[in-house]
């Protein structure tokens, strides 16, 4: 809130604050829906209201704040998420020859020295911080930022000259995961059960009975 109050207002429709870029005018579902919601507000356990991150889709998997901000939040853990693995950004593939891989390591101040193709294999059963090779790493996030990557939930096998990077998901995985949400309100959740699985710990409430405090 009050980003644009010099302007007049609290929200732009870019992806500075929120990303509607005017749909919202295309269908009267959403605009019954925000008024509908109107005042309603998202708190945590001390009442205070909680940053609310979100992704396209997290891969089955959402990713803990430490791992892309370095800060952990209570509300915002690692979850399980049956209700995106069908979905459009499931999951990708890049290809990227060795040799550009290995001068991309080197950049990152890595010894590649005696190194092999096959060091280069990744796995990640679960979401991890780092990539590593011996006891050398470099961080996802700047791995996800510098090869313009889906998301840091990748692992990475090898096929002859070529490393193949299977990836889930899309976006930083943390908090609610949009083609998860949209799926769950398909079979039926509410709003309200949506909220309370992305975000745990937390309470729905009116704004002004938060405020009045
Ligand atoms: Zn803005
Ligand atoms: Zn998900």
């Amino acid at each position: 809130m009050h980003r644009h109050s010099g302007s007049g207002f609290s929200l732009c429709d870019n992806i500075h604050c929120q990303a509607y870029k005017g749909r919202s005018k295309l269908n009267n579902l959403i605009i019954n829906a925000v008024e509908e919601t109107r005042g309603i507000v998202v708190v945590n356990s001390q009442n205070n209201l909680i940053t609310t991150p979100y992704h396209s889709n997290c891969g089955g998997l959402t990713s803990s704040t430490s791992n892309v901000w370095q800060k952990d939040l209570s509300h915002l853990v690692v979850i399980k998420d049956p209700f995106c693995t069908n979905s459009k950004n499931t999951s990708w593939i890049k290809k990227i020859p060795v040799t550009d891989w290995e001068n991309y390591l080197k950049k990152c101040g890595i010894d590649i020295t005696g190194s092999k193709s096959a060091d280069y294999k990744f796995v990640q059963p679960g979401r991890k911080k780092f990539y590593h090779i011996d006891n050398q790493k470099v961080l996802l996030t700047r791995i996800r930022d510098d090869w313009d990557l889906k998301s840091t939930f990748f692992s990475i096998s090898i096929d002859g000259n070529t490393l193949i990077f299977k990836g889930r998901g899309f976006g930083h995985g943390v908090g609610l995961c949009q083609e998860g949400a949209i799926e769950m309100a398909r079979v039926g959740y509410t709003y309200h059960d949506i909220l309370h699985f992305y975000f745990r710990n937390v309470r729905v409430a009116h704004y002004k009975d938060i405020s009045k405090r």
